[in-house]
């Protein structure tokens, strides 16, 4: 081999591994510089699929809807605050797999076994209330009755939501209530469920389709989130 093309050789395996390591080092570098999340707060948009959950009385607007909707407005919320979110569902379709019995159940499995793999800190789960009568409005707060740091929780966010919501909005003043409820008893984290509103009132429907209500209900559980986050 003549002496130059032996340089020549040299220098193309040179730069063949200049450009093997950079492509392995600079991932690896970029990945290590992305602080993962302090927190980890998981979004359960209830219902889905062919169960839409209760539904408006003047309109028929489907509560799965609105709670996706809600959900996502309070995800970009966390993310803006550098705060890690697992969203249970991102689209219309249920988690329960096929619509054979026992699909409520399956459902549920799943958001827990989301959740649960996505070791949240938090979890929140997002409805809509319905109620016999229509005069009944505003945000209101389940808790696990079992636990002291979903209790906790319950209580921070339902004074959030009745300070900033309830107050000017609809007058009420509720407490924090205790249940028995799969999607906050079956996960390994701190969960709570919000009721956003009444879709059996139609003035909590008429303000539940509004963009500027949904923001004002996702930054002020956002908030709640925050308040939890940062005092647990
Ligand atoms: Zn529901």
């Amino acid at each position: 081999m003549r002496k130059s093309k032996i340089k020549r050789n040299l220098i193309i395996t040179a730069t063949t591994v200049f450009v093997v390591i950079c492509a392995v080092a600079v991932p690896l570098a970029v990945r290590a510089n992305i602080p993962s999340p302090v927190y980890v707060v998981a979004l359960d948009a209830g219902h889905g699929g062919i169960d839409g959950g209760v539904t408006g009385i003047k309109t028929g607007v489907k509560e799965s809807d609105l709670n996706l909707i809600i959900a996502e407005k309070i995800e970009a919320h966390l993310l803006s605050a550098d705060i890690g979110v697992i969203m249970t569902r991102r689209d219309k379709e249920g988690l329960y797999g096929t619509t054979e019995p026992g699909f409520k159940l399956r459902d549920l499995q799943k958001r827990a076994e989301i959740i649960t793999r996505g070791r949240a800190t938090a979890a929140v789960s997002i409805h809509m209330n319905f109620y016999p009568s229509e005069t009944r409005r505003g945000c209101q707060v389940f808790y696990n009755k079992d636990s002291s740091s979903s209790k906790y929780f319950g209580e921070l966010m339902q004074g959030m939501l009745n300070k900033r919501v309830n107050a000017n909005e609809n007058g009420r003043n509720y407490e924090a209530l205790s249940g028995d409820y799969y999607i906050v008893r079956d996960v390994p984290c701190t969960a709570i469920i919000v009721e956003c509103g009444f879709l059996s009132s139609p003035a909590d429907e008429r303000l539940l389709m509004t963009e500027e209500y949904q923001d004002k209900l996702a930054y002020n559980i956002f908030s709640g989130i925050l308040a939890y986050l940062y005092t647990a």
